[in-house]
């Protein structure tokens, strides 16, 4: 592609771009394309000759489109936002651009350099001590392997990394903690059977007495206790772990403390929601995802560690063709991590603060709490409703109950959701708590506004009174 011809589609492609944000919400919010549909209208072999630039760009509207579930929809409410914002946009683009790659200091400064500053700005926003460093990760799921990693080389000296391992080592966390820490747990070795799952009380939050009871009984049977898992605002429920107490038992029996803050850590940026975080100085690591709920596109994840001596030389690895010459007095962030090379990401986290502000973060983040505050009151007004879940950031756990018996509840609200999801106007997704199917509804858009809030409430109440086949209540 010529110079002419790349500056033709760029500008195209941006125009696009700005107008589809603005019009996303004229789509059906989650793709309603067969499997395979897509597959089929693709060519099964790469094209031999080149090909025009129109030809791929007119396919991309006509077979990708129809394809795609539309994550910056005002509509989606389904899992856990991940938004995006015309800053972070230019900011990837940039990336891409540069086609820069920071795996040291020396291969680009400025990657690094920048990565430290907003990392510490991030660092600050959430209410961190400056004893802890940052560094971006693709995903929590990774910043939570890293994790399992550094606490597994702590617990044993760093054996693992030279010897194997030689004994048991067990990881606690609560039984609504992510998947990803069981995957990080099979991927680090200690084996599936070595994660201690800890009861929870009555508002899905890790019992602190659980979790000393657990890991007296592991000591009794010689295991060693490596790691503790507390999670803030769980993907089920948003529950939030107590991590004081936790920290208090992590110290007591020298383990790894860790924070998935992968959702709710963005809300602590808010005065009145520090108090999620209230703890997470004694962790000693921390993780928080931009790229759910602070306007920064996909990917992007913040790590915080409070040693990152103990990361780095869990991670670190010195063949010859990496040595420079400036090793010894700067961050090479191919240490603080499992990928060596590495996307320049700081850029458009650093456009994104900057172009908001703390202020306007704030105020994006405090409005998705209210609008989905608003939800929760505005659908118990119904009675047929109930909430199974505390609403303390932007989830909202609920369910439909005309009293009929759990298994046929189940079987009514999976058929909610359907009729719900159907309309292609909203996205919800549902999990089960005590073994009941529930509905969540998570507000996270960056354009999501109050009548998008009340059109959602207006087709669940609608698609209940068909489902029940009477309209209880207005
Ligand atoms: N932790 C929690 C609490 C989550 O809700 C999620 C995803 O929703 C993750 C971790 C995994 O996030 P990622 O996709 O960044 O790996």
């Amino acid at each position: 592609m010529n110079k002419e011809k790349f500056k033709k589609y760029g500008y195209e492609i941006i125009d696009w771009i700005a107008d589809y944000l603005e019009n996303v919400e004229q789509y059906p919010v989650k793709s309603t394309v067969k499997p395979g549909e897509i597959k089929n209208l693709l060519p099964s072999s790469p094209p031999a000759h080149p090909e025009e630039m129109e030809a791929i760009w007119q396919d991309f509207k006509k077979i990708i489109i129809p394809g795609l579930t539309h994550w910056q929809h005002p509509g989606w409410f389904a899992y856990f936002p991940s938004n995006n914002s015309p800053a972070s946009i230019l900011g990837e683009l940039l990336s891409a651009g540069l086609g820069t790659q920071g795996m040291v200091w020396e291969t680009s400064p400025a990657a690094t350099e920048l990565e430290e500053v907003v990392m510490d700005w991030l660092r600050q926003m959430i209410g961190l001590p400056e004893s802890f460093a940052g560094v971006i990760q693709d995903t929590a799921s990774t910043a939570t392997l890293c994790a399992l990693l550094a606490a597994r080389e702590k617990a044993t000296g760093f054996a693992v990394n030279t010897q194997g391992f030689s004994k048991i080592l067990r990881v606690y966390a609560s039984k609504e903690a992510h998947s990803s820490v069981e995957k990080g747990v099979k991927i680090a070795g200690y084996g599936r059977k070595n994660l201690v799952y800890i009861p929870t009380d009555e508002e899905f939050a890790l019992i602190p007495g659980e979790l000393e009871k657990a890991i007296e009984e592991d000591l009794k049977f010689g295991f060693q206790p490596a790691c503790v898992i507390a999670t803030v605002g769980t993907t089920s429920s948003g529950a939030v772990d107590p991590l004081k107490p936790i920290g208090e038992i992590g110290k007591k029996y020298n383990l790894w403390f860790h924070v998935d803050a992968a959702y709710a850590g963005t809300a602590a940026i808010l005065p009145e929601k520090r108090w999620a975080l209230e703890g997470a100085e004694q962790a000693d690591s921390l993780v928080f995802n931009p790229h759910k709920w602070m306007l920064t596109n996909f990917d992007c994840s913040a790590f915080f560690v409070r040693q990152p001596e103990i990361l780095t030389r869990t991670f670190e690895i010195h063949p010859e063709y990496l040595k420079t010459g400036v090793d010894a007095v700067v961050k090479n962030y191919r240490d603080w991590g499992i990928q060596l090379g590495r996307r320049f990401r700081a850029l458009k986290l650093w456009f994104v603060i900057r172009t908001y502000g703390l202020e306007g973060i704030k105020k994006i983040i405090r409005q998705h709490i209210h609008l989905a505050e608003l939800f929760s009151r505005k659908l118990q007004e119904d009675k047929r409703f109930e909430l199974l879940a505390p609403v303390y950031f932007s989830l909202v756990c609920f369910r439909l109950n005309d009293g009929r018996g759990e298994e046929e509840l189940n079987l009514l609200n999976k058929q909610l959701l359907e009729a719900i999801n159907s309309t292609g106007k909203i996205y919800l997704t549902h999990t089960t708590l005590n073994g009941k199917y529930t509905l969540r509804l998570v507000v996270g858009q960056r354009t999501t506004e109050e009548r998008h809030v009340r059109q959602a409430l207006e087709i669940i109440k609608t698609k209940a009174d068909s489902l029940l086949g009477q309209k209880l209540s207005g």
